[in-house]
């Protein structure tokens, strides 16, 4: 058996297609590998992938399929998903103080947030176990995720949303991909527990980020960031943090990164929390003792999480890439979603607490000017335009008559 389920904890181990999200004593489950699975699995392999035809070759997700669990090329379902820019901008560099700031842009993925990476793995998976309805909890983006992915592979879908905490676009890529919508009268933590509990039932196959699948999918945003740069690691990489998903899966992505000698050196993580929702930056300041679940309000509603379900293992990526936790306030968000919005890159408001954050940490001189840093945009402009329209600095709309002399004398 080259690839099995592990419990991080306790170390038990389960069969890699078990149905189980937890371990028996109540833990995280992850995917470990037998060093046999990676003899070759080499950074040449992965590079010549690059320039071929083949189907798989061309997600930016497939293209690093020994690493993601064990599948046969049948069950995979892609859209294809990854293979998201990089951005460099001078004024956004400049902004955080920086001389070597860049963006890995998520955004850019099938839905539109880097949800779609680990969607494609989660719902190969349950593909492969012959799974026919699947379902989550959501702040959206994994909903929408999840109703394409779903579609796609020709499974239902039901998604459980924070009643009206949810931007209209996400709800209506959901809709319109064909999920079954629930909206529940509470907040993302209420939802979560409901679909976990639904989930036990055997009444759908949970893929939120609870699932080890979706985190698997998501290692591939830092692989395939490590091969834009030549396999020549930044010094820091900067992330959101709402559920802790990407800060568990970006931790394995780099610990395994270097086990395999794709790289020198491990970069430093720094998880960014809204500061209205901000359980674990709380916890980090705490030494990690504890974590205390919050009820948690933000603009950002991607990262309207209080209790995220990913602790355990997120607490032991900081630690393991001597990385750091920080949090940036809804102004702070927004004056930084405003400058990327400016840049022309362009990014929902959860996203750009990567860029505040970075700020933030640069002025504490945590982050050094000259050091390297990468900073992940999690979701597309598109994904949230009520918050750019309810910004009174951004939006500014002339309104006038139909008359060209009075609009010429509106633009004087
Ligand atoms: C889901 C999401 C996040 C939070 O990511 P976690 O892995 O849950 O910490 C951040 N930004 C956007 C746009 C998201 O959709
Ligand atoms: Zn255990």
């Amino acid at each position: 058996m080259a690839a099995f389920l592990r419990c991080v904890t306790c170390q038990e181990s389960l069969d890699l297609d078990a149905l189980a999200y937890q371990c028996r004593c109540g833990s995280l489950l992850e995917v470990a590998y037998d060093s046999d699975q990676w003899v070759d699995f080499g950074r040449e392999k992965i590079d010549n992938r690059r320039t071929t035809q083949n189907r798989l070759d061309q997600s930016g997700v497939w293209r690093f399929r020994e690493g993601l669990g064990a599948f046969n090329d049948s069950s995979i379902v892609s859209l294809p998903e990854g293979n998201t820019p990089i951005f460099f901008s001078e004024s956004l560099a400049h902004y955080a103080g920086l001389i070597d700031l860049k963006f890995k842009h998520e955004g850019y993925n099938p839905s539109g947030s880097f949800k779609d990476r680990g969607m494609s793995v989660a719902i190969s998976q349950a593909k492969k176990l012959g799974i026919t309805t699947v379902g989550c909890a959501s702040t959206g983006n994994t909903s929408a995720s999840l109703a394409a992915f779903a579609a796609h592979a020709g499974l239902k879908s039901v998604v459980f949303l924070p009643a009206g905490k949810v931007s209209l676009s996400k709800i209506a890529q959901a809709v319109g991909y064909g999920a079954q919508c629930v909206a529940i009268k509470g907040d993302f933590d209420d939802a979560m527990k409901m679909v976990q509990e639904i989930a036990r039932e055997g009444l759908l196959y949970l893929v939120n980020s609870i699932n080890p699948f979706r985190l698997e999918g998501q290692k591939t945003i830092i692989w395939e960031m490590l091969q834009d740069l030549n396999w020549d690691p930044p010094d820091w990489i900067v992330v959101p943090g709402g559920n802790l998903g990407n800060t568990s899966a970006f931790g394995k992505a780099l610990r395994e990164a270097y086990a395999m000698g794709w790289i020198a050196n491990l970069p430093r993580l720094a998880t960014i929390q809204a500061a209205g929702a901000s359980p674990f930056y709380k916890s980090y300041k705490d030494g990690f003792a504890s974590l205390k679940p919050e009820k948690a309000e933000t603009i950002a509603t991607a990262v309207r999480i209080g209790n995220p379900v990913n602790f355990i293992k997120a607490r032991a990526e900081i630690s393991a890439t001597r990385g750091v936790v920080e949090s940036v306030t809804d102004a702070e968000i927004m004056t930084a979603k405003r400058a990327i919005d400016r840049a022309g890159i362009g990014c929902e408001p959860s996203s750009a607490c990567s860029l505040a954050g970075a700020k933030k940490l640069r002025d504490q001189g945590i982050i050094k000017k000259t050091e390297r840093v990468v900073a992940v945009l999690t979701g597309h402009m598109l994904k949230d335009t009520e918050a750019i329209l309810a910004d009174g600095v951004a939006s500014k709309i002339l309104e006038v008559e139909a008359d060209s002399s009075k609009v010429k004398g509106l633009l004087r």
